[in-house]
């Protein structure tokens, strides 16, 4: 695979037309044409800085590879990177705008239980400028521009575990929420995690007040080793603590995911414990319906059940939601998508 020109910021763009001997508005020219999702070919530059990118830089790093709309206007979409990999992506339509959901790596290798995206390890991190690529590709296909964007908030809760691939998920939000690009404000984002508890930590050192998402799913370190095995490094408390410290150091609330799994984690007693575990924190729990995986045992809980645990949260003073599955029609949620592809293909 050749190297990501989008992987650069405009800096780093600006130096690397100077060095060629541009005039330095190119570096801008570049870089706008770039978010815009262009690939290199497209780019309004002269032919010879265009052959000399192309020698070096791939064309189009990623690229829609087929789309799926569901009867609830959510859209999913699969992604061909240049070396033939494969991710998976999400577009919801709210009242408010649409949120993107983007992958971080090709698999996973977090091994959790119920998740589809884990089910052969990891393939590879992505770099930043494909984990930006999808959202380009996307705002473009929608008919999106830098002005009137497309897409206006990103959660990063595709596949892949985005602090087990730091530093190309860092530079990735630097290069989305930057002036010139596509910038989304950080605001708008929101960066889902499984709970690594030093990279939780280092990030909260980052200066990018995002919305921090932990996957909690379970009320005490032995029952969350039974579905997440991250659960044997790090322990409840010690997320707790880091994710004070991003409050402290940023001011942003963070949110709990906590997946309802039949007989694993959502009698009553599960959400009293909840309740208990998260009184008095800046903190959102966000509650979703398992979605059942074919490959795995995990069942999901009746709807009702999940009203019902929401309810004692609320009664108990914690913020909650229960999130509506959205797209269910088209099938693949949570890297299912991707599963069935690669069984098809
Ligand atoms: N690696 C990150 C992002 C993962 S996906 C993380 O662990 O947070 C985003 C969310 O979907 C996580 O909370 C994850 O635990 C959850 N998830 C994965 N598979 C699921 C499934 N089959 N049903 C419901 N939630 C699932």
């Amino acid at each position: 695979m050749k190297k990501i020109l989008q992987d650069l910021t405009l800096e780093e763009l600006t130096a690397l037309t100077l060095e060629r001997g541009e005039k330095p508005f190119r570096a801008r020219q570049l870089f706008e044409g770039l978010m815009q999702g262009r690939a290199i070919s497209e780019l309004p530059v002269s032919a010879t800085l265009r052959e000399a990118l192309l020698r070096e830089y791939e064309d189009a790093p990623v690229k829609i590879l087929e789309t799926y709309v569901s009867r609830d206007g959510t859209k999913k979409f699969l992604f061909l990177l240049a070396d033939g990999n494969i991710v998976e992506g999400v577009l919801m339509s709210y009242k408010y705008g649409n949120t993107q959901c983007v992958s971080t790596q090709v698999g996973c290798r977090m091994g959790c239980k119920f998740c589809a995206s884990t089910l052969n390890g990891r393939i590879r991190d992505l770099t930043a400028g494909e984990i930006l690529g999808q959202i380009l590709a996307v705002n473009r296909a929608e008919g999106g521009t830098l002005k009137e964007r497309k897409i206006t908030n990103v959660v990063l809760m595709g596949s892949g575990e985005p602090f087990d691939n730091y530093d190309n998920v860092v530079r990735f939000l630097r290069l989305v929420t930057a002036y010139g690009g596509i910038h989304i404000s950080a605001r708008s984002i929101s960066l889902s995690t499984c709970g690594l508890v030093p990279e939780m930590r280092r990030f909260a050192l980052e200066n990018i007040p995002l919305n921090l998402t932990v996957s909690l799913h379970a009320v005490t370190d032995e029952e969350r080793r039974r579905t997440m095995p991250i659960a044997n490094r790090y322990k409840i408390a010690d997320i707790l603590d880091a994710c004070a410290f991003y409050f402290e150091k940023t001011g942003r609330r963070y949110i709990f995911e906590y997946s309802l799994i039949a007989g694993e984690n959502c009698d009553e007693k599960h959400a009293l414990s909840l309740a208990a575990l998260l009184k008095g924190r800046p903190c959102h729990v966000n509650l979703i319906r398992l979605n059942e995986v074919k490959e795995r045992e995990l069942r999901t809980t009746t709807e009702k059940e999940a009203y019902r645990f929401l309810g004692i949260l609320e009664r108990q003073g914690i913020s909650a939601t229960l999130r509506r599955s959205m797209g269910s029609d088209i099938g693949g949620a949570c890297g299912q998508l991707r599963a069935r592809y690669l069984e098809e293909n």
